[in-house]
């Protein structure tokens, strides 16, 4: 890859985790402050607590795209970036633009979802 194209793929992760981080610290904020207020009635208590496991849910969500995003200006520091983790074959330019935090090419990432697929259903069919 080209230096320059590898530049402008770090400015776009680097701004990417800076818009996470900035609307985590948000949420978080917003979480704290929902705290203090906790309401009496019951009701709304468990609404509350609904909507607190909500925010949860999206912070691990927003945490794990953080960590990929980490993990992609980790290897382009490393000189890695890229290449699949499974085949080692180059990603496609065209999957690493939409998402540049890709680790796996097309095929791969295509054969693991198959294989979660069908470990899912084996699991569903198990139970
Ligand atoms: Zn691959």
């Amino acid at each position: 890859m080209k230096r320059e194209k590898k530049t402008d793929l770090k400015s776009l992760l680097v701004s990417n985790l800076h818009k996470l981080q900035l609307s985590a610290r948000k949420k978080f904020r917003e979480l704290k402050e929902g705290d203090s207020q906790l309401p009496t009635d019951p009701l709304d208590r468990s609404s509350l607590e609904t909507n607190q496991n909500m925010t949860f849910m999206i912070h691990d969500r927003e945490r794990l795209a953080m960590r990929e995003i980490e993990n992609a200006l980790s290897k382009i520091e490393q000189g890695v970036f890229g290449i699949c983790e499974i085949c080692g074959c180059e990603i496609g330019k065209k999957r690493l633009r939409v998402s540049p935090a890709s680790r796996l090419c097309v095929e791969c990432q295509g054969r693991m979802e198959r294989t979660e697929g069908k470990r899912r259903l084996a699991q569903a069919y198990a139970t």
